[in-house]
């Protein structure tokens, strides 16, 4: 959210961007101009935490979660109380987000494109409000936020498909609520209490996918004291109780620094270790190559990169048989590119003429000027 208030591209930061781009990337090489390789950073760095943490990530990260939850203190201000879902009605509803994730996939891997971002409610309610934006995105939104002041986090429950990808990794993650059946009463306070609908109070240890490790449970039981619900490592690895802690500030100030270190770790992986967007090769690579290092106004984006790669692959006297790959971070301003070829066969003046000159493209049976301007890194 901060990302957004501060005017910069959220999209690029959002971790099932990284999931819709997987294919596209693999197979092809490049990215659609609005997510880059943050997106695989971050995806990886939420998954890291999914895997320590179950989905802590939803409860204290994610903002369509932090939006549920204001709407559910706006529920309690209102002296709405919150609906209980039948268990059995829950778990199959849980079931729609497996088919969210496998539609919107499907549609999105076959395109290439983002083909669900005009009618996707999180776009919606995060995004500047752009053109792209179908009236059913919104309607989407209204009903969601609607329902969530009678039944809790209903999107986070049933429909995200993020939330899809994260069962598997959530399913294994290794901090859990732990129950001492010695101190429980068996008052059932911490399953009426959590928003996932999870019968704490009829497990030892909670290994529930779904867990958003809130520690809501923790704080509502009214034996805590006595040790009856901790959140903390699996009791083999927990002998002498470390971790073992229970409800109040410590608990959550370690999740959100444990949290914060996987986030920041892909930040900076995202900075130190800047994968080309765009990446498109030609031909096999002989054992000697050489690569050409420029900056580029005008690769703005996936469109004006795959341009560039027409004045690379020109078919005029200005040729470059020895052009084997370009590499490319696409952005605003100037952008890096990196041209690899045979220095056998061509040279970097070669390809820089290349890239100025215009040329006549017979595809279209007209001129193609250059709008790329080349700076030296
Ligand atoms: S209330 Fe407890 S079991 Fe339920 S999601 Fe929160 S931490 Fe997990
Ligand atoms: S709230 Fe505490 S005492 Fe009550 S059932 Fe849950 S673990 Fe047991």
């Amino acid at each position: 959210m901060a990302v957004f208030l501060v005017g910069g591209n959220a999209e690029a930061w959002c971790p099932f961007g990284g999931v819709e781009a997987l294919y596209t990337y693999a197979r092809e090489g490049n990215l659609v101009c609005s997510l880059g390789v943050s997106n695989f950073y971050i995806l990886g760095g939420v998954l890291l935490s999914v895997l320590l943490l179950r989905r802590a990530f939803c409860g204290y990260v994610c903002p369509i979660g932090a939006i549920s939850e204001w709407l559910q203190a706006a529920a309690r201000r209102l002296r709405i109380r919150p609906r209980r879902v039948p268990y059995g009605l829950d778990r199959v509803l849980a079931l729609l987000k497996y088919a969210v994730l496998g539609v919107i996939l499907y549609f999105t891997w076959r395109a290439g494109e983002l083909v669900f971002r005009g009618y996707d409610p999180c776009y919606a309610l995060l995004s500047r409000h752009g053109e792209d934006i179908t009236f059913w995105a919104y309607v989407v939104s209204g009903a969601i936020l609607l329902i969530s002041l009678f039944v809790k986090v209903p999107f986070c429950r049933w429909l995200c498909p993020l939330a899809a990808v994260f069962t598997p990794f959530s399913r294994v993650g290794l901090m859990r609520i732990k129950r001492n059946p010695d101190a429980c009463t068996d008052c059932g306070a911490c399953s009426r209490v959590c928003p996932m609908g999870i019968r704490v109070h009829t497990h030892a240890n909670v290994t529930a996918a779904r867990c958003t490790a809130c520690l809501e449970c923790v704080a509502v039981c009214p034996t805590r004291k006595r040790g009856a619900l901790t959140w903390g490592l699996p009791r083999h690895l927990d002998r002498r109780g470390p971790l073992a802690v229970t409800s109040g500030p410590w608990p959550q100030a370690a999740l959100i620094a444990i949290m914060l270190l996987c986030i920041g770790a892909a930040v900076a992986a995202t900075y130190t270790f800047p994968l080309p967007s765009f990446v498109q090769t030609r031909g096999t690579a002989p054992a000697t190559t050489a690569t050409l290092y420029v900056n580029i106004e005008g690769v703005t984006c996936r469109g004006s990169a795959n341009l560039l790669t027409y004045f690379l692959e020109r078919d005029d006297d200005l040729e470059i048989p020895g052009y084997l790959k370009i590499e490319a971070w696409p952005g605003p301003g100037a952008s890096a590119v990196h041209i690899t070829y045979d220095p056998s066969q061509t040279t970097p003046e070669a390809i820089r003429n290349a890239i100025k000159q215009p040329y006549f493209d017979l595809v279209i049976n007209q001129f193609r000027v250059s709008p790329f301007q080349i700076t030296e890194p």
